[in-house]
């Protein structure tokens, strides 16, 4: 329900790196409407002036946003029409405006989404992951602490995760996520999408990990992660590498055949570990 008299309020997405990444109907819609309410302005002006785009702009930021809100809603009831971007991709997804359209819809106002970039689906739909189920964590806590926390409440988590992260705690999250998945997880890096210096790079999370320590130029720019879910094990599966572990075992050391079971199917170790202490008898 809109109340007849009411303005839109339009969730538009922008680019997350290149400028052509826009739909028509955004650009015609940000020259439209009354206002645009932006992250920052000084930003949005790049695109806007890009696209002679010369609606009146506003700052929200997580710093004004409860106090804005109001105002921008008198005006929306006032028959104005609002458009909410942020500085790249899809408002509200790890950006501004959720007080803003929380708000609205819960007075009758009407919330139109403009679909466009998102860094997340951007990166899965590239990534090789699986893309059925996933689940999108967003940004972890930047301390240590809080952060293997939030990992180690994802370690049995059997859909791709995917997280935001900045370039300067890049190594500090590879090395916790080796900590809390193992050395042998898969994980895809998503860096500079859309921009010149593009780069996607799958691998174990030890080799991810040794390749962006060695490498300054992979701790710049701007990041998605993504984390294969925890494979479950089937009981297909299980006989597969419990059969491969009895044949290993009879001529290796049991720490090795669990390693080479691990790189070959892909299980987890202390799964493996497991196995081959009752293949033992231990
Ligand atoms: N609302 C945005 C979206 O729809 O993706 C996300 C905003 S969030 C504040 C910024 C984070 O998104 C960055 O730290 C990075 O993790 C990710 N990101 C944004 N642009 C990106 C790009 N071009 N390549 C890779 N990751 C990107």
């Amino acid at each position: 329900m809109n109340i007849n008299s009411f303005g839109v309020l339009y969730v538009v997405a922008t680019p997350i790196g290149n400028l052509q990444d826009i739909s028509f109907r955004a650009v015609n819609v940000l020259k439209t409407v009354d206002h645009i309410v932006a992250e920052d302005t000084r930003h949005s002006q790049f695109l806007l002036q890009h696209y002679s785009i010369g609606t009146p702009v506003m700052a929200l930021h997580e710093h004004n946003e409860r106090e804005r809100t109001e105002n921008l809603l008198k005006r929306i009831q006032t028959g104005k029409s609002i458009a909410l971007i942020s500085d790249a991709g899809t408002p509200l997804i790890s950006d501004p405006g959720y007080f803003l359209v929380r708000e609205a819809r819960s007075m009758g106002i009407k919330v139109v989404p403009l679909p466009g970039p998102c860094a997340a689906i951007a990166a899965l739909s590239v990534s090789g992951l699986a893309t059925d189920r996933f689940l999108f964590e967003g940004f972890l806590p930047a301390k240590t602490t809080g952060r293997v926390q939030r990992l180690d409440a994802l370690q049995k988590e059997s859909r791709t995760v995917v997280f935001y992260e900045a370039p300067h705690r890049i190594v500090d999250l590879l090395e916790d996520m080796q900590t809390v998945f193992g050395a042998e997880r898969q994980v895809v890096i998503a860096r500079e999408l859309t921009k010149v210096y593009e780069t996607v790079r799958a691998g174990a999370l030890s080799d991810i990990l040794a390749w962006v320590k060695s490498d300054a130029n992979q701790q710049r720019g701007e990041l998605v992660v993504m984390v294969e879910g925890q494979k479950e094990a089937t009981a297909e599966s299980q006989q597969d590498f419990s059969k491969m572990l009895s044949v290993l075992l009879e001529s290796l050391p049991l720490k090795q055949a669990v390693e080479l079971t691990v790189k070959i199917t892909g299980q987890k170790k202390n799964i493996i570990y497991d196995e081959a202490l009752k293949i033992k008898g231990q």
